[in-house]
């Protein structure tokens, strides 16, 4: 094939570094002689640490595995960006999202800091330019999604460069027993094994609970860890359950009863939508967001709503990861979460800023049934998942004894619709038999398609390509750069338009390619897909290991109950239920949550004389000769109602009033 010597190497000149990697200075000084808090002070400009800040940072400085639990807005970020800066390597930053690096890194940016981020959706130039800079040790930090840490440009990287430490953060997603669990998460703990990484780890979380500490420092192979809490408790959040049968009167209520801004979590994207539309015709200004809205809405809809132009977000939990908006005074729950873990999380979006706010549940008595019935959604009987594989396998024709290895676009929604199936349960069996390593599914997304070419180079100027072909080839190199090494993002009717040919014939050379084993190839898809992990077996003779069904069903039964459990148990303080939950034992209750109110105000004694009067005042509106409902006392003596009967019981053996079963009128 016709190629020039030098494609592959981008047209333009976007960047201009020389191969010589020891010519390069780090751009800041390492200050292996200050102190973590002279650091503090000159970039930050903060005089002192936060509480558990020094002491993880000393024990990440002293060399050792650490794992830091600080709840949300405790200042996690600041325990390795410190350290990043005094130790002499790179600092390898593992975060599961983009719009949380790109923030992280451009706030570091602002402070003089070094930072570039790597992840798949970033042009191949931006790309290039982050691993050169990291190569030459230009910066001191680098974010990266957990997806690119086995790709062979990073890992080549890795070998490359001095790496001082591995952050991981949200590390309860590498826990399955965690509320988070994400696949991808599971790639860091190979890093130690595979790419021989001998720096020091920092895990940091906001939630676990002692079990998924005890997962994370398992899974990250640590070695001697320290490990570090600071008390989940946060002392200006009041926590509150409201249960009612009018979620979206009382929500109206709580709104008008407070002030500044609010985020209102719900459990679907349609309820998200409609609650704004309703909020907005009360007069109240929301917006709503989801996953599913385009980037530039989701932007624009999280200004209006961080500039303070818009009071109320009603949102899933899509919403909040990585927000830093610190004065939000109220987080309304409308559908109770799943776990505590969730809920805390989202909760603690409260009051950054550490002035009183409130989190406040709105519980119907059938949120306990809906509850429980996650469980069982989540866990169909094995029975149950035997027949969805067999209809999967029947669906897609995939003949017994065959299949490993094949890749099929596959839509759940379609195969239930045709089978008379609940898309639900099935997706729910879907996700057991791909733990069990039977198939390997990927749900909808709107991917780039991404290829990687697994030739040398000179072998593919050895093959024997047709015109059209060479003409692909050549665009591909001269366009996009890094080829050889890693999954580069491509455009299929770019290609195809540049090259003058139908986009389905560029589609099927890229397919053939794919499997003549010159390139890696995945074609841009929106549509879910299934991966065939082992051949088709009688369904009778699938394997569902105990810790794929067994184990997480009691963990997701334990975390439901300890969900019902605030929800639904109104005898105890809420917080330190939460806090046992979390593995502490708090010493006192928190004095704030709904239930320390309630018995707060049942200790004081029921004003009879104020009773009497109200009484009076209702007679008198009434007429005396009417009858009232005692029943309608009930919302003016929530705490005392009982001793409201009682009294009036006294009334009328007193002769004042009579009584006819739930009704009492003057004498
Ligand atoms: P987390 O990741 O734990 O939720 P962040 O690291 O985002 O919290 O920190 C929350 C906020 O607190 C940030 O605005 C950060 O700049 C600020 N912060 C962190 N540490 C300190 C400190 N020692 N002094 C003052 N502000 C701090």
């Amino acid at each position: 094939m016709s190629l020039s010597p030098d494609a592959g190497i981008p047209p333009y000149g976007y960047y201009d570094f020389s191969d010589d990697t020891d010519s390069a200075a780090p751009a800041t000084p390492c200050h292996a002689g200050d102190s973590p808090e002279e650091v503090l002070r000159r970039y930050w400009g903060y005089d002192a640490f936060r509480p558990m800040q020094a002491e993880i940072i000393a024990s990440v400085l002293d060399g050792r595995d650490t794992i830091g639990l600080l709840p949300t807005g405790g200042g996690k970020s600041l325990t390795f960006q410190v350290p990043a800066l005094m130790l002499p390597g790179i600092t390898v930053v593992i975060t599961p999202l983009i719009s949380l690096m790109k923030d992280q890194t451009d706030n570091l940016r602002r402070r003089d800091i070094p930072a570039c981020c790597i992840y798949g959706g970033m042009s191949a130039h931006e790309t290039d330019y982050a691993y050169e800079q990291c190569r030459q040790g230009l910066v001191k930090l680098v974010y990266v999604a957990p997806e690119r840490l086995h790709t062979p440009r990073f890992a080549a990287l890795l070998a490359s460069v001095e790496v001082s430490l591995v952050v991981v953060d949200e590390a309860h997603c590498i826990s399955q027993w965690g509320y988070d669990f994400r696949p991808s998460y599971l790639n860091i703990s190979r890093l130690r094994e595979e790419a021989g990484l001998e720096a020091p780890v920092l895990a940091l979380t906001a939630s676990a609970t002692p079990r998924v500490v005890d997962d994370i420092a398992l899974q990250l192979r640590m070695r001697g860890e320290r490990r570090f809490s600071l008390s989940f408790s946060r002392g200006n959040i009041s926590f509150l359950v409201r249960h009612t049968g009018d979620k979206f009167g009382k929500l109206l209520e709580i709104l008008r009863g407070t002030t500044g801004s609010v985020i209102v979590y719900t459990r679907s994207r349609r309820r998200a939508a409609d609650l704004a539309a309703l909020l907005q015709r009360q007069g109240v200004a929301a917006l709503f967001y989801h996953a599913g809205l385009e980037v530039h809405e989701k932007a624009s809809r999280q200004d209006d709503w961080a500039t303070g132009r818009t009071r109320v977000m009603v949102a899933t939990t899509a919403f909040g990861m990585g927000i830093d908006k610190p004065d939000v005074r109220v987080v309304v729950h409308y559908d109770v979460p799943s776990t505590l873990e969730e809920y805390y999380q989202e909760a603690g979006r409260a009051g950054r800023d550490g002035l009183p706010s409130v989190a406040v549940m709105t519980v119907a008595a059938r949120d306990r049934a809906t509850l429980g019935r996650r469980l069982s959604t989540a866990f169909p009987e094995k029975d149950y998942i035997r027949k969805v594989y067999d209809e999967i396998c029947r669906f897609l024709s995939v003949p017994m004894g065959e299949g490993f290895g094949a890749v099929y676009d596959f839509s759940p929604e379609e195969m239930c619709a045709r089978y008379g199936m609940d898309p639900r349960r099935v997706l729910a069996a879907i996700r057991i038999l791909d733990r069990a390593e039977y198939i390997s599914y990927t749900g909808p997304l709107d991917r780039e398609a991404e290829a990687m070419i697994c030739v040398g180079r000179h072998e593919l100027y050895t093959l024997d390509f047709d015109a059209r072909e060479d003409a692909v080839m050549d665009y591909m190199l001269r366009h996009y750069s890094g080829l050889f090494t890693d999954f580069v993002q491509i455009n299929e009717s770019l290609i195809a338009a540049a090259c003058g040919l139908p986009q389905q014939t560029v589609y099927e050379m890229l397919v053939r390619w794919r499997r003549q084993h010159i390139i890696r190839y995945i074609p841009r898809r929106s549509s879910p897909q299934i991966v065939f992990t082992a051949n088709r077996v009688y369904s009778d003779r699938l394997i569902i290991p105990r810790a794929v069904y067994e184990d997480r069903r009691h963990a997701m039964e334990a975390q439901i109950k300890a969900m019902t459990d605030f929800a639904f148990d109104d005898s105890s303080c809420r917080v330190a239920g939460m806090l046992r939950y979390f593995g502490e034992t708090p010493a006192q209750d928190c004095g704030k949550c709904d239930v320390c109110r309630s018995r707060r105000l049942r200790a004081v004694p029921l004003d009879t004389a104020e009773l009497e009067r109200r009484l009076d005042s209702f007679f008198d509106a009434i007429a005396p000769h009417k009858w009232l409902d005692l029943r309608s006392l009930r919302p003016y003596y929530p705490h005392h109602y009982d001793e409201v009967v009682s009294h009036i019981g006294t009334l009328v053996s007193a002769g004042r009033l009579k009584a006819d079963g739930a009704l009492i009128a003057k004498c």
